[in-house]
């Protein structure tokens, strides 16, 4: 059965946004091209002002440098930051889900070690699940983790890692067992350190020309056995459960917001009949997959199971961010044959998101993945 909770933000989480926005105002020279992609700016300095802020590991218990705060405290922070188009891919893997994941799973070693580097904005992570041939059917990974001694030793590759050639460590989905009948046992998550020695990380260009994913090789990669993050053997529940996090922020409906937000600036206060119309489609749409984000924040913070309702906010909102820049084109070129130098700034996130934009569906789970979740869900499968 799917359930969305009604939920309604706190006066202090709304006092919140406004410390966010002027936090935002007073840093704008961070944010020369602002694009609301939670992938397209690595600002390290950014990243740790934030963490000076207390805004990052905002839900995490305080002994670890986090703040304490609620799933609505993040919620909010992180959707004006993407809002404005800050920079803020250096940290958010590992303050969206690497520092979840060790402080459901990981060993009070690991916490201690990894949480507060992150809080402060300086100590970023990957996620190493892909491999060639083997993305959305992550049981069939074949890198191979066999315990030696004190430590595993570690072969084998992953792909459309992202960030790995900017971050220090990477998460993996790994094999400590042979493969068995049942696809999901003897799978294990292990953190490795990007800098060690066998660790090869070869960057792939994308589309748009960027370079922000990796394939990452390990070639005889020895890490010691206090690595493993839980149970070796439990990666499988793991992952899964890590997915959720992944798939319901607002990062999964807001990368086109830039777009929308100079189209607003460039239609202006005397918008014509097909723009109002596109706007009020536009800002619909974002009101609705909004709630249903903040549905799924306040479900986690109650502690559910919420995998099948982040499923569909994932494809609800990647869908519509990738149908965005059309609309939004449909009624912009008039405006733009008539002054261009004034929409400089429409045609620059224009045309980044739409180079962007097939991304959208695929990464963390595409499209028809998320569609199976569902229907499993619902009983249909
Ligand atoms: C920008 C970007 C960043 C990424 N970052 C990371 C990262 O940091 N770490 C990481 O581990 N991965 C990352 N990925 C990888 C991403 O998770 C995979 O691309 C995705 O899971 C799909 O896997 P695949 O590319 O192997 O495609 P495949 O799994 O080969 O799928 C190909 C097509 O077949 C469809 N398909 C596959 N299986 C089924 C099925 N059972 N039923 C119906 N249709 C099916 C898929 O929907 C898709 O359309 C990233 C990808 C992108 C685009």
């Amino acid at each position: 059965m799917l359930q969305f909770d009604r939920v309604s933000l706190s006066p202090e989480s709304e006092a919140l946004r406004e410390q966010v926005r002027e936090f935002v105002a007073a840093h704008r020279d961070h944010m020369p091209r602002p694009n609301s992609d939670f992938v397209t700016g690595h600002d390290a300095e950014f990243s740790q002002k934030l963490g000076q802020q207390g805004w990052i590991g905002m839900t995490w218990p305080a002994v670890y440098g986090g703040s304490d705060q609620s799933n609505f405290e993040r919620l909010v922070v992180t959707e004006e930051l993407l809002a404005a188009g800050a920079p803020v891919s250096a940290h958010w893997i590992a303050d969206r889900q690497s520092g979840p994941l060790l402080l459901r799973f990981g060993s009070e070693a690991q916490r201690e070690k990894y949480l507060p580097g992150i809080t402060r904005g300086e100590s970023y992570f990957s996620i190493g699940m892909s491999e060639p041939d083997t993305g959305s059917d992550l049981a069939s990974v074949r890198t191979t983790a066999v315990a030696e001694g004190d430590a595993y030793r570690i072969n084998g590759t992953k792909i459309w890692t992202t960030d790995a050639h900017r971050n220090h460590y990477i998460i993996c989905l790994v094999r400590t067992e042979a493969p068995s009948e049942n696809r999901h046992a003897g799978l294990s998550q292990i953190i490795v350190d990007l800098r060690n020695d066998g660790v090869k990380v070869r960057p792939i260009r994308n589309m748009a020309g960027g370079e922000d994913f990796n394939e990452v090789v390990f070639e005889d990669v020895l890490v010691p056995k206090d690595r493993i993050v839980g149970e070796p053997g439990n990666g499988w529940q793991q992952v899964t459960s890590e997915l959720a996090y992944e798939r319901s922020g607002p990062e999964r409906f807001l990368s086109a917001f830039r777009v929308f937000v100079e189209l607003v600036r460039i239609c202006g206060d005397n918008p014509s009949p097909h723009q109002a119309a596109a706007i009020g489609r536009i800002a619909a749409h974002f009101m609705t997959l909004r709630r249903m984000s903040l549905s799924v924040a306040g479900m986690l913070e109650q502690g559910k199971d919420v995998v099948v309702e982040a499923a569909l906010v994932k494809e609800l909102g990647n869908n519509f961010e990738k149908v965005l820049p059309e609309i939004a084109r449909l009624v912009v070129p008039d405006l733009c044959a008539n002054d261009p130098a004034r929409h400089k700034l429409f045609r620059e996130t224009f045309s980044e998101t739409l180079m962007l934009s097939p991304s959208f569906t695929l990464r963390g789970g595409t499209r028809e993945i998320l569609r199976g979740v569902i229907a499993r869900g619902l009983g249909l499968r």
